[in-house]
């Protein structure tokens, strides 16, 4: 079975489903977490219209999820968000001004706040969440070390805000679940020994985990819509990018 298309995708939601997790979006987590839960996030980092087809698939299995989105051109397609919010998923703000103001902090802050402003105009937004940025030297993160976020409304960022001593992560990142090499920014620590007991390659690694009961009862997955497709040139598309990317952010993490 192909990894990676929409079949798989509902078929490891409905996996936690039927395993009794429950899902929340990162605004209900930081509010009262679940005893059992999924955090699942998705960082539209390109085709928004990738998005809007699973925010459709996790509404009919009656879950919701956290969409962070960019502000950079096509990426802020207002339909496609407002869609989805309306489907009752969270929507935040997938930032990288610091990035995109080449380590500007003051602009950077402008950026951001000029930015969430333009998000709020079409949801109450109160979370928001890093773009990694692999192949530039700034950390998007690192404005919070300057400014707070939470003086713009902001209750959550999950890199800051999610205990990943109880949170167990999975990340598609580098197309896999188990890339930690091909991820230049997209990592948490996590409890001692805990991602090197469960290390994942494919999904159906992942829904084997879970219908054996293997996984912890809290888990935030974290997706790329883009990666996610059951049409074949789209999905061998980026399959082939993806292994191009993968060898660059290789050689920029070693290089670092
Ligand atoms: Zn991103």
């Amino acid at each position: 079975m192909r990894d990676f298309t929409l079949i798989t995708y509902k078929k490891l939601v409905q996996t936690f489903i039927a395993n009794g997790y429950s899902f929340q979006t990162q605004q209900e987590y930081i509010k009262k977490n679940n005893a059992r839960l999924v955090l699942l996030r998705h960082d539209v980092d390109l085709k928004p219209e990738n998005a809007y087809t699973i925010a459709k698939i996790e509404k009919k299995l009656g879950i919701q999820a956290s969409y962070y989105f960019r502000i950079v051109d096509e990426r802020f397609d207002e339909t496609i968000i407002k869609q989805i919010a309306e489907m009752g998923h969270e929507i935040g703000y997938h930032y990288d001004d610091l990035s995109l103001c080449n380590g500007n902090y003051d602009a950077a802050i402008k950026h951001f706040e000029h930015h969430l402003n333009k998000f709020k105009k079409l949801y109450p937004v109160k979370t928001i969440c890093m773009h990694g940025s692999p192949l530039s030297k700034w950390d998007n993160r690192d404005l919070w070390k300057k400014y707070d976020y939470k003086d713009f409304g902001i209750i959550a960022e999950p890199y800051f805000d999610v205990d990943f001593n109880e949170v167990f992560y999975l990340t598609d990142t580098g197309r896999r679940w188990d890339g930690d090499n091909f991820s230049v920014r997209d990592k948490v620590n996590q409890k001692d020994g805990l991602e090197k007991e469960l290390k994942f390659r494919s999904t159906m690694d992942i829904i084997n985990a879970a219908k054996s009961e293997l996984l912890p009862d809290k888990i935030m997955i974290t997706t790329h819509p883009q990666r996610w497709d059951d049409r074949f040139m789209p999905w061998a598309k980026e399959l082939v990018w993806q292994n191009v990317k993968n060898v660059i952010k290789k050689w920029v993490y070693v290089k670092r």
